[in-house]
């Protein structure tokens, strides 16, 4: 139960034992409790995982059981949109690599208790389609498009490690559905501290990028499409595949460095600095010997990232020029 805290037997084995919600705020016996939830919360927003911890003694335990409805508490307290989806994500990311040790059985449950219709035949697992559909919206690359699936009486088969990876989202869907939850005014006092810090945290994230980040570039001559892209990942929001290239190329061809790109990126909830520093520096020409362009303003209609065009975007067809024109109109 304490490896899998989001699971309604764990809720229930909360609600009949003790503590009682008074106990778990106020009462110095469930001070370590309530210090693994702030550590919960602090590792999701940092590390984007939640690390595992000692089980071996009761007390161990019952920590890292309680840690999660605290958690759950201080995220709330937060209220922040952006902390919501990265400590979804974290949890559901954390549980997806403990759930690799489990048998079929365990993994047939799961999914039951998420609402995922599906079957298990033959050593790979079936799903039905919608709650395929519903469950990997977010996931932009070929080989999760529903044309690209075996599909066969309304169930898409899948390997067991790609059903897992939809099981991360469900989850992640489900815990950011649930926050922030309501929290009175005894919660909120119990858990300022961390709150507080949470807040100047989250406000250091999202203020990574300010305008020096941007050196030469002139952030009032941006196209309506790449502000809108910015403030996106500015808010922590996932930007689609095709507007980080976009974003990438374009930027880069402004004479910003991979390093300074980079970071822009690093508030996104799901930011893996590996492999994001891969795709600028590919897309920047620097390991793949191409320097990208970026799409010109019909691709990026087709992309549907071309947000609010203005006057201005009325007489160009690349957003390069959009920059360049409005540089010449302010000098003039
Ligand atoms: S018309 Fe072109 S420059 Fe203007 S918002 Fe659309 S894609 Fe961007």
């Amino acid at each position: 139960m304490a490896r899998f805290p989001y699971l309604k037997e764990t809720a229930s084995h909360i609600k009949e034992s003790d503590p009682s919600l008074d106990d778990l705020l106020t009462d110095p016996a469930y001070e370590e409790a309530r210090m693994a939830g702030e550590r919960r919360v602090f590792e999701a927003l940092e590390k984007s995982t939640i690390e595992d911890h000692s089980l071996v003694s009761d007390a161990e335990i019952l920590n890292e059981l309680l840690s999660y409805p605290v958690a759950r508490m201080i995220v709330s307290c937060v209220g922040d949109p952006f902390l919501v989806r990265r400590y979804a994500l974290s949890e559901a990311k954390t549980a997806n690599r403990r759930w690799l040790d489990e048998d079929n059985e365990f993994i047939a449950g799961l999914s039951n208790e998420l609402d995922v219709d599906h079957r298990m035949e033959d050593g790979y697992i079936k799903i039905h389609f919608s709650d395929f559909l519903k469950n990997t919206a977010q996931m932009r690359s070929k080989g999760w498009k529903l044309i690209n699936q075996r599909l066969d009486g309304g169930y898409v088969t899948l390997s067991r490690q790609k059903f897992l990876r939809v099981l991360q989202d469900a989850l992640r869907i489900r815990i950011e559905n649930e926050l922030p939850l309501e929290v009175n005014e005894k919660i909120l006092e119990t858990f300022r501290g961390p709150t507080l810090e949470l807040i100047d945290k989250i406000q250091e994230k999202k203020s990574k990028y300010k305008a020096e980040d941007f050196g030469k570039i002139r952030t009032t001559r941006l196209p309506p499409c790449m502000n809108r892209l910015l403030a996106t990942l500015q808010t922590g929001e996932g930007v689609p595949h095709t507007g980080r290239f976009a974003l990438t190329a374009f930027l880069r061809h402004l004479g910003l460095r991979p390093d300074d790109i980079l970071r822009m990126f690093s508030t996104i909830p799901d930011f893996d600095e590996g492999k994001t520093r891969y795709q600028i520096e590919h897309i920047c020409g620097m390991t793949s010997g191409t320097k990208y362009t970026p799409p010109e303003c019909s691709t990026m209609k087709s992309y549907g990232i071309c947000y609010n065009p203005d006057e201005l975007c009325g007489k160009i067809k690349h957003p390069l020029s959009y920059y360049r024109l409005k540089g010449k109109k302010r000098t003039a």
